[in-house]
């Protein structure tokens, strides 16, 4: 029987009024961002560093580190790109744990990010000393952890995983017997328990970005263009998923729309990814996934707001100054490194 674990001392409401509070960038003119852009290109050789951005930043960000030889992807693939470029400042535009996740995997490289600031609900939703009493009280199971998590919490996993091949790591455990723990995402430990046949615990976190996808208003849209493919991030709730065509990572979501035969798509992830999905298929057409049902603020957008506090000012700020490095209690580190390891190893062979 499956299981969620309620965990009292996290305010899901809190977290979501905390994402709520940070104020949108104010836009800058063209003539501010190539100033700014001819800036940071001077300052990335200088400092001897390379931007990787995360799917969901700014395309500006995005396209800055595509030009000057950065590189934009998921999570784990940004350090993992990171730790082969022979650079030695990696500039992580994205939320906290990326930056982190670069460190863990490069902890000879200084690593920097734009603000320190920039969250994310599922790491805050799994605070490290609550999650590990949580895996004390079952010894006999498997800690398995999303890769949005803190490095104190990565430490306290059998394994980090990316939800790219979490279903596959989860049968894989489950065929060996293995009883798990999976955190922090509810709705992608759902859906992986469903496609690995499994049986987890399952911490109840989730995206204050997906969980907002509306079911009746995704299914007003299709109605509207039946010609239109669905791509939805496993992160969104269930009622998302069962109107998918295609459920997939981030990556697997880009790689859909330049591999299919259809020109228009309807995407339940941060709209962030636009600028992929448009390099990738520039004649494509993309709609968002309603995000924000009717009485809809500007806060409500499938954007996230941690993401969108990456700008080219304190990009710029921090690679001047330094500033907002990454630092991880070696112990710790040491610690996070091994089901981090494990899971590019599990990636590696599946490949
Ligand atoms: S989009 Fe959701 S999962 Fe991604 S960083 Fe923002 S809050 Fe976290």
């Amino acid at each position: 029987m499956n299981a969620v674990v309620e965990i009292p001392t996290v305010d899901h409401d809190a977290i979501r009024r905390q994402a709520e509070s940070v104020a949108c960038p104010s836009a800058i003119s063209a003539a501010e961002r190539e100033t700014l852009v001819a800036r940071i290109k001077q300052l990335l050789i200088a400092q001897n560093a390379v931007l990787v951005a995360h799917y969901y930043t700014d395309a500006d960000l995005q396209l800055l580190a595509d030009e000057t030889g950065g590189y934009v992807s998921d999570s784990l693939d940004m350090a993992r790109f990171g730790h082969q470029h022979p650079a030695q400042t990696l500039v992580v535009a994205g939320v906290r744990f990326m930056g982190e996740t670069a460190k863990i995997l490069n902890p000879e490289k200084r690593v920097l990010m734009p603000t320190l600031e920039a969250e994310c609900s599922l790491d805050l939703s799994c605070p490290a000393a609550e999650f590990s009493r949580f895996c004390d009280a079952h010894p006999d199971y498997t800690v398995v952890v999303y890769a949005n998590t803190s490095a104190e919490v990565k430490a306290r996993a059998d394994w980090v995983v990316t939800s790219s091949i979490a279903s596959k790591l989860i049968k894989h455990l489950t065929d060996k017997g293995e009883k798990i723990i999976w955190g922090p995402d509810k709705y992608l430990g759902s859906y992986v328990e469903q496609q690995a046949g499994a049986d987890m615990l399952i911490w109840p976190g989730s995206c204050i970005v997906h969980e907002q996808f509306k079911a009746k208003e995704l299914v007003v849209l299709r109605n509207k263009h039946p010609d239109a493919m669905v791509l939805v991030h496993p992160e969104s709730p269930p009622e998302i998923i069962a109107q998918a065509d295609v459920v997939g990572s981030t990556s697997q979501l880009i790689k859909a729309v330049h591999d299919s035969a259809a020109q228009k798509f309807i995407v339940a992830t941060d709209n962030g990814i636009f600028y992929k999905m448009k390099q990738a298929a520039p004649d494509k057409i993309l709609m968002e996934a309603p995000n924000a049902g009717i009485g809809a603020t500007c806060q409500s957008c499938a954007h996230c707001p941690w993401m969108a506090m990456n700008t080219l000012q304190n990009l710029a700020t921090t690679l001047e100054q330094g500033s907002n490095e990454i630092h991880i209690d070696p112990k710790i580190r040491d610690k996070a490194l091994i089901p981090v390891q494990r899971m590019l190893d599990f990636a590696a062979g599946l490949n």
